[in-house]
């Protein structure tokens, strides 16, 4: 790869990279995209061999200057929005990398009681307004093991949404091994969002998710699966724990797109409680090889017209095209809480029972200074090296677990990967535009202005 556009940090201000053989710029700040010629190229080039120090007052006479669309300021507090419930700290899976540590988070293994339930439900909704969007996510361990409970609160979610108007959604995460068609139904009535935990096909899943006895669970997944791919409301897709064990992505998309998935998304396993399934810096190059060459069928697929559901590429296009610029990496301690089956609140639900992300009780609400103390400690500019990174506000410093647990391990591998969508945003911006919202594209923004290079000093 030419190194001008490749995908290591060189200024904050902006990007460099290659899309259909043209140059395009990319600014952090509004996560904002031009195709450029060669004279800006060299133009941009000539300042960041200077070291950097003209490029804002360059990008000012090109015209691209903005206020800062992030800003240090930090929201005192954000209402919540999004609950999740630890509706079953056990679990009869023994993931051999779980974040839960088999489902129990390191303690004796609960449901939480319905009472709990039933509280942190009615705490998210009692004052929800007409109109207002909540979301109820269920997790555990799993969340089946406590389904009287789940259905419960569900229930009691969807009093307060008749009630008050707002409208409230459902998802769930299940390892399928005990779903049933009554389950299915349920969620299918509710409009759940179904995820389901598969590492793979066959024996590649079988090595990494086991029943606690040692046992393979993908025969028993596979037999339960008819009645929630059946599902007419909500589509179910699956969710993949990578590690250097099942590093075959395209086998794996492919094999579980033909069981009827609508989606499939990979998530590389950086920190697990004993450090079993991390996955080291070579592994993470793998992945990145690996993760391209499945882009490249989706973009395949999608010129040729059809769908392909390779979940990381499909959402990050349109992040991509929203223009999403973020100072977190996701809603964790935001408007997002988690609650413990004893009722604790936590930033999410990968930090339940953990001091550090401790965010109030569900009998007394958010603890507005701990969230507050979370909002000002985890802002993206705070982090470092994020502050210089031209990926943080599509990146947003990632995930707060992994990295509080482990560290900025995976940079290279996020910027290598959002790269390559920045690419195939361009292209297929081009070729498939009504993939996407009209409005807010590059394409719709303001050239540059015809002056720009001939302006330069
Ligand atoms: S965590 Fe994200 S924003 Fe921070 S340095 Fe790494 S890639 Fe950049
Ligand atoms: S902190 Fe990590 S695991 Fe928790 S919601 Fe954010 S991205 Fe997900």
């Amino acid at each position: 790869m030419n190194a001008r556009f490749a995908p290591a940090p060189r200024h904050p201000d902006l990007h460099l990279f290659e899309s259909g053989g043209a140059p395009h710029l990319f600014l952090p700040n509004g996560s904002r995209i031009f195709e450029i010629d060669e004279d800006v190229v060299s133009a941009l080039e000539t300042a960041l061999h200077e070291g950097g120090a003209t490029v804002p007052d360059l990008l000012a006479r090109f015209g691209l200057a903005a206020p800062p669309f992030v800003t240090d300021e930090v929201p005192e507090s954000f209402a919540t929005r999004a609950l999740s419930l630890a509706i079953s700290q056990k679990c009869n899976l023994g993931c051999t990398y779980c974040y839960a540590d088999g489902g129990s988070f390191g303690e004796a293994p609960r449901n939480m009681p319905h009472d709990i339930a039933l509280a942190a439900v009615d705490g998210l909704l009692r004052d929800a307004g007409r109109g207002e969007r909540y979301t109820v996510a269920f997790l555990g361990g799993e969340p089946l093991a406590n389904r009287a409970a789940l259905r419960a609160a569900v229930e009691r979610a969807n009093h307060w949404a008749e009630r008050s108007g707002a409208h409230v959604g459902f998802s769930v995460t299940t390892n399928a091994t005990l779903v049933t068609a009554e389950d299915a139904a349920f969620f299918d009535k509710f409009g759940f969002a179904v995820t389901v935990s598969l590492d793979g096909v066959g024996d590649v899943h079988d090595r990494q998710r086991p029943f606690k006895g040692g046992r393979g669970s993908f025969q028993r997944i596979v037999e339960r699966l008819g009645p929630l791919l059946a599902m007419r409301r909500a589509q179910v897709t699956a969710r993949v724990t990578v590690t250097r064990e099942n590093l075959s992505l395209h086998e794996t998309l492919d094999g579980l797109l033909g069981l009827g998935f609508y989606g499939v998304g990979f998530s590389p396993m950086l920190k697990s409680p004993s450090g079993k399934g991390e996955m080291a810096a070579a592994e993470l190059g793998r992945l990145l090889e690996e993760m391209i060459a499945c882009g490249h069928e989706c973009e395949r697929r999608l010129l040729a017209g059809g769908h392909y559901g390779f979940l990381n590429l499909l959402t990050a296009l349109q992040e991509i095209h929203r223009g999403t610029h973020r100072p977190y990496p996701c809603g964790a301690g935001a408007g997002y809480v988690a609650a413990s089956a004893d009722g604790g609140l936590y930033a999410c639900h990968r930090f339940v029972g953990d001091d550090i992300a401790a965010m109030g009780t569900v009998a007394g609400g958010v603890d507005a200074g701990r969230q507050s103390d979370w909002l000002v400690a985890r802002h993206v500019h705070k982090q470092e090296p994020c502050r210089t990174c031209w990926a943080r506000y599509l990146c947003g410093g990632g995930c707060h677990h992994e990295v509080i647990g482990r560290g900025r391990v995976a940079c290279d591998y996020i910027r290598g990967w959002l790269q390559y969508c920045l690419q195939a945003y361009v292209r297929l911006l081009e070729a498939r535009p009504d993939m996407f919202p009209p409005g807010n594209s590059f394409r719709d923004a303001d050239a540059l202005p015809a002056d720009a290079v001939t302006s330069q000093p």
